[in-house]
């Protein structure tokens, strides 16, 4: 049975993400409003009531917003490590089904294999996320896995590696160099945070850390989190095209505000 999975939403304004299998319906992040998660979910034909789970990578708003609002889905339970879920509470008014795990380890949903890894980013104790389901070998279910990897603010070593056994990656190409330094609305010290060490990935890193995973089976990237002032689906392919075509991968550019096409593994 294949992975189903769909970006509800990307970029500064919120991210977030449905995957399904037959037995399971999780979000990747939350950064809507519940209200706008209900009204992304129904153009998708699902709806928060049938939503089992959300994988929280850190605490910013663009990605945990929606929690706030979950006070009438009880039954949605919320996976954060414990600094993310204590900075998310110290925030709402009711209490979250919290389900803690550790930074670098991996866990169990139902049919699902979540492994966490850090990122580079300002926040508690941000991550990204490897998603897998099935078994390698399984002629009816063989292993398949998406990565999820937004809000860093470089790649180190180790992110390439946790990326070798991936089927479809989503990463952030927040911004294009030339256009953060010719920007006029934003602030020098803004600019500062965004391409420093924990602040958001360029699109010429995006293409080092696609050229520095070992083997991949890479089949599909989605360019996520583009910031809409300082970058355009024409800047993310102009530099990764070429890196994506030697891994003759596919590929979609996320517009900054929309979300994605239903894609199918
Ligand atoms: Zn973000
Ligand atoms: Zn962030």
């Amino acid at each position: 049975m294949p992975v189903r999975f769909r970006i509800l939403g990307s970029g500064s304004a919120g991210n977030a993400a449905l995957l399904q299998t037959d037995d399971t319906r999780v979000l990747v992040d939350a950064g809507f409003s519940a209200r706008r998660l209900q009204e992304l979910l129904a153009a998708a034909g699902e709806s928060l009531e049938r939503i089992d789970a959300i994988f929280l990578t850190h605490e910013h708003g663009d990605h945990a917003a929606g929690l706030s609002g979950l006070a009438r889905h009880p039954h949605i339970r919320v996976f954060a490590n414990a600094g993310t879920a204590q900075v998310v509470q110290r925030s709402l008014k009711h209490r979250v089904s919290w389900q803690h795990f550790e930074t670098g380890a991996s866990f169990r949903f139902r049919d699902l294999e979540v492994s966490s890894f850090a990122v580079p980013h300002d926040a508690q104790d941000p991550v990204g996320f490897v998603i897998a389901h099935g078994r390698e070998g399984d002629l009816f279910a063989p292993r398949r896995a998406l990565a999820w990897l937004t809000d860093l603010g470089h790649a180190p070593a180790h992110i390439a590696q946790r990326l070798r056994d991936v089927d479809v990656l989503v990463v952030e190409a927040n911004y294009c160099p030339r256009l953060l330094e010719a920007d006029a609305k934003r602030p020098w010290s803004v600019k500062q945070r965004i391409n420093g060490r924990h602040g958001h990935l360029s699109n010429d890193a995006v293409r080092d850390l696609l050229a520095a995973i070992p083997s991949p089976r890479l089949r599909h990237v989605f360019f996520a989190h583009l910031s809409r002032d300082c970058n355009t689906p024409d800047a993310v392919a102009a530099a990764c095209a070429p890196t994506l075509s030697t891994l003759r991968c596919t590929y979609a550019v996320v517009p900054p505000g929309e979300g994605s096409a239903p894609y199918e593994f």
